[in-house]
């Protein structure tokens, strides 16, 4: 999934071989967002001799790598080990609990910040900005009943999971879910909730548009899980949660699906096949998320798609000057794969904008 140098850590520098640059180049480029994206930006520039400084809001980096994804799938220390080295070796600065942000919208994980500053004053101390930050904003359920206690998003559920065992959220704010959980989707977001469930000892159904062969997450995955012993409803979508305002069952109801390479092109809830699925303490929805810029509508001096994206040209620039953007804030919710050949393509212009050749 990662370039690595050994089975021990990732390795974000292996473009030079672990070898510092006998140069310094004399230009200071901030990152925003230590996530797969800004590292690989950070790794491929702090190759050349930059000077680096990589913002974070979180008191650690590594995005999603370190605050999403299971440990079973990527383990925490690889991620860290290899920032290190980013710091050590190349003399990368990371600020970490620092959000970047003009005219503020408060994400998940936001209590971690200690410090705020103003996107615009980093864009005026550099001589290149590149924002990498992500998509932290989940999609709700849309359902009846969707405001009712006991409702969470995937992302919620294994940032809180991670923070607790990562040492950074005390047991009491940690969620607290029943015996029998409800998730919903079949993407890397909601597989990823399932198998931490299970792992955790919950009960788990599985609710998905998509049959096993469809699942974004690949039918491999939707195998494991049913391995593990969870159940998967296929073809079914939550109509109504039901209980007063508590989750204590859903009404679901059949659909007919067109996918196409993990995309519902098409779906029709399909009458008569209602149906009542009693003793759900929990819902935990993963069905996408949304890119979170470190700006909000307000903003105009930086292009976004309608859907939230920042706007970048073939060089990965957005609209303002010397800054650009990469990884899953300017495409959507990738893999850890793609985020990282994204945050190479753009260091690659970054550096030749920087050397005045483009
Ligand atoms: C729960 C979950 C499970 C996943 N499971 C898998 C999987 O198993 N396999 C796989 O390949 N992919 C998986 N993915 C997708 C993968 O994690 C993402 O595609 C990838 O992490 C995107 O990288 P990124 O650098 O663009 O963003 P991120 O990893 O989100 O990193 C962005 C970073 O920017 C920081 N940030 C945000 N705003 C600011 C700000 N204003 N100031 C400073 N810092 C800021 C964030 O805190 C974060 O650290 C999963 C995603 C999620 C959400």
């Amino acid at each position: 999934m990662m370039p690595l140098a050994n089975t021990d850590y990732m390795r974000f520098t292996f473009m030079c071989k672990k070898q510092k640059p006998s140069q310094r180049i004399d230009k200071e480029i901030a990152i925003i967002g230590a996530g797969p994206s800004g590292l690989a930006v950070g790794g491929f520039l702090a190759c050349k001799g930059y000077d680096l400084t990589i913002y974070e809001r979180l008191p650690l980096p590594g995005g999603m790598m370190v605050f999403g994804i299971p440990e079973f799938r990527i383990p925490v220390d690889r991620v860290l080990k290899g920032c290190k080295e980013l710091e050590e070796v190349f003399e990368v600065k990371f600020e970490t609990s620092c959000k970047i942000t003009v005219n503020d919208d408060r994400l998940l994980g936001d209590d971690y910040c200690k410090k705020k500053v103003d996107l615009d004053k980093i864009v005026n101390g550099f001589d290149a900005v590149i924002i990498a930050t992500g998509t932290w904003n989940a999609r709700g359920l849309p359902a009846e009943g969707s405001n009712f206690k006991g409702i969470f998003s995937a992302l919620e559920y294994l940032f809180k999971s991670k923070s607790f065992k990562l040492g950074l959220l005390p047991k009491k704010e940690n969620l607290k879910l029943g015996s029998n959980v409800a998730v919903v989707g079949s993407g890397l977001v909601a597989v990823d909730a399932a198998l931490n469930l299970l792992e955790e000892g919950h009960s788990v159904k599985i609710l998905s548009i998509e049959n096993e062969f469809d699942a974004p997450s690949g039918s491999f995955e939707i195998r494991k899980l049913k391995k593990k012993g969870a159940e998967h409803i296929e073809r079914t979508v939550i109509k109504r949660v039901l209980g007063e305002g508590k989750v204590k069952s859903i009404e679901v109801i059949s659909v007919d699906a067109e996918v196409k390479n993990g995309a519902v092109l098409k779906m029709e809830q399909i009458p008569g096949t209602e149906r009542i699925i009693d003793d759900i303490d929990n819902i935990i929805v993963g069905i996408g998320q949304s890119p979170t810029p470190p700006f909000n509508k307000e903003y105009k001096e930086i292009n976004t798609y309608r859907w939230g994206g920042i706007e970048v040209s073939d060089k990965h620039m957005s609209s303002k000057n010397k800054v650009f953007a990469t990884g899953d804030v300017t495409t959507g919710v990738t893999k850890i794969g793609r985020a990282f050949q994204t945050g190479l393509k753009t260091a690659q212009w970054v550096d030749r904008y920087l050397q005045g050749t483009i």
